[in-house]
């Protein structure tokens, strides 16, 4: 049976999504965009104040299980939630997709771990004021398409971690992309631990800020400024044994795959609602402006742009609805489909944005307008957790 119907539930929680993202994310969204310090940006109220009230709605915990103290919401209601929230401002929405990956990861992979569920999982969920932010760490400055790199035994994470007597100590520095790097409490740290084994000799550490974690300056960047990335460092960074919640081992192709369908899914979505904005915007323009005495949307080439993207955001919303389904009917997903609805959306959230700012002719590179900020916005969706190319070749070998 194939249904499109939404249950009540679903679109309630929708209209709540929509609601916010239009009074708070997009206003915030757009003054982040324009300060000129990102450091700046991320220490301000504005910042502060939408990310609070995002976690007061539990925007935060959608995918945590209800018995660690999340919402438990399937992968589809969530998806309607992020194509709202990134239609409202997408760097604000990739924020807060990346700010639960620790405390998901570890609910999802060491539930038997009581302690640390009670110790990150169930206080992130509480947290009403954004207090707990968390960011995943496995790109480096030597590491990066590397990342999915198996098979070479010579690459390896340079972040080490080395068995002491009451645990593991990391030593290493990942990239200034770590989205929320700055300002996260919590680190998902993937970390060499057998070099004879390349990436597959890495584990995944769970590293608290405090412990020897250094964050780095905000990285100042043409797009997604309303999202933080930035450099972490670790020296000396000190963890219990139980906090290497994936030890390395030949599991990792399978683990991280697992991990990048749920990221690709959340990628996906960020660029449906990116795109789906400036539509509406280009849309509702065009039906304004007069030009040759009518509205430019009555010009052919005008309105053949407007269909070409319409039919891109259905298109990736079905992609994007079956991917996420998949994931919740079989629990692991299937890579290529995710790997099909991200490279699609993001690759069409890129040309069709370009497009609608043609519609709007010169008002189009102008900030009056939000459409040259969805321009720049979306480059950084075609490159963020993989690239559209690495993607694409792990959905080919997969056919
Ligand atoms: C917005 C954003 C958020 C991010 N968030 C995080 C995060 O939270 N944590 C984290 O660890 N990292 C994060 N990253 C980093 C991201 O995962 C890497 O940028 C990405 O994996 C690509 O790595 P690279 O930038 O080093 O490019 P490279 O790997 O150097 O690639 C450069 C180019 O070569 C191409 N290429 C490389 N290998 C191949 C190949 N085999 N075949 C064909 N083409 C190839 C790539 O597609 C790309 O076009 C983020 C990046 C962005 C942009």
């Amino acid at each position: 049976m194939v249904d499109f119907d939404l249950s009540e539930d679903q679109l309630t929680i929708r209209d709540t999504a929509a609601r916010f993202a239009r009074d708070v994310v997009r206003p915030a969204e757009i003054a982040l965009d324009r300060m000129a310090d990102p450091d700046q940006a991320f220490r301000s109220d504005v910042f502060r104040d939408a990310m609070r009230q995002a976690y007061e709605l539990g925007f935060h915990k959608m995918g945590i299980k209800e018995e660690h103290g999340g919402l438990g919401l399937d992968p589809v209601t969530r998806g309607l939630v992020w194509e709202e929230l990134a239609a409202g401002g997408v760097g604000i929405a990739a924020g807060l997709l990346a700010a639960s990956v620790a405390p998901a990861f570890l609910s999802v992979l060491a539930p038997h771990k009581t302690d640390l569920i009670d110790a990150y999982v169930r206080p992130f969920c509480e947290d009403v004021e954004a207090r707990h932010i968390s960011a995943w760490g496995s790109s480096e400055p030597g590491i990066g398409s590397d990342g999915s790199n198996y098979f070479d035994p010579e690459v390896h994470h340079e972040t080490a971690a080395a068995k002491a007597a009451d645990g593991y100590v990391l030593q290493g520095a990942k990239s200034s992309f770590v989205s929320n790097g700055g300002i996260a409490d919590l680190y998902l740290v993937f970390a060499c631990v057998d070099r004879t084994k390349g990436i597959c000799g890495s584990g995944v550490f769970l590293v608290p800020y405090g412990r020897g974690v250094t964050r780095g300056k905000a990285l100042d960047k043409v797009g997604l400024r309303a999202l933080n990335q930035a450099e972490v460092a670790f020296e000396d960074a000190r963890v219990p044994e139980d906090y290497m919640i994936m030890p390395p081992g030949d599991h990792y192709p399978m683990i991280h795959n697992a991990i990048k369908t749920v990221g690709n899914i959340g990628v996906g979505y960020l660029a449906l609602g990116l795109l789906r904005a400036a539509y509406e915007e280009a849309l509702s323009y065009a039906k304004e402006r007069v030009q040759f005495g009518r509205p430019i949307a009555q010009h052919q080439a005008v309105a053949f742009r407007l269909f070409e993207a319409f039919q891109a955001i259905e298109a990736a919303r079905g992609l994007l609805w079956k991917a996420s389904w998949t994931l919740g009917a079989t629990g692991l997903g299937d890579l290529k489909i995710a790997a099909a609805a991200r490279v699609f959306a993001t690759n069409m959230a890129m040309k069709h944005s370009v497009e609608m700012v043609q519609i709007l002719g010169g008002y189009g590179v102008s900030k009056e307008y939000a459409l040259e900020k969805h321009m720049r916005d979306a480059k950084l969706l075609q490159i963020m957790d993989a690239t559209n190319e690495i993607m694409t070749i792990k959905g080919a070998a997969l056919l």
